[in-house]
């Protein structure tokens, strides 16, 4: 891969880790707010739903966060940008559009239907 497209991607997950710590530092202190504003039980019922609602987009941000840094290590050891299937170069577009990827469209593809198959 070239330099150029390596740094490029870089700032990407750069910038998308910083938005993701920034959300979850937003959620922590808005429910730590909200808790402390409804005393009423009803209301509280529907914060605890709602709060399970930010729990599961949370262990979906948690998740991908994990999965930027992974992909920062992987630039950092050079091994960025293969496979980790058939250790071919997985396609730049496709690294663009989906930086922390790690397999190639065909790996992915053929993982799909398998998964489909069960
Ligand atoms: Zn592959």
């Amino acid at each position: 891969m070239k330099k150029k497209d390596l740094n490029e991607i870089k700032k990407l997950l750069e910038q998308q880790l910083e938005e993701l710590l920034e959300d979850a530092d937003k959620t922590a202190s808005e429910m730590a707010d909200e808790k402390a504003n409804f005393p009423d039980p009803t209301d509280r019922a529907s914060l605890e739903s709602d709060r399970n609602f930010e729990l599961r987009i949370r262990d979906r941000e948690r998740k991908l966060i994990g999965k930027i840094r992974e992909a920062l290590e992987r630039i950092e050891d050079g091994e960025y940008g293969l496979c980790e299937s058939c250790e071919e170069e997985i396609g730049i577009a496709r690294l663009k559009a989906r930086p922390v990827t790690t397999m190639c469209i065909d790996c992915k593809t053929e993982q799909e239907r398998q998964e489909k198959i069960g």
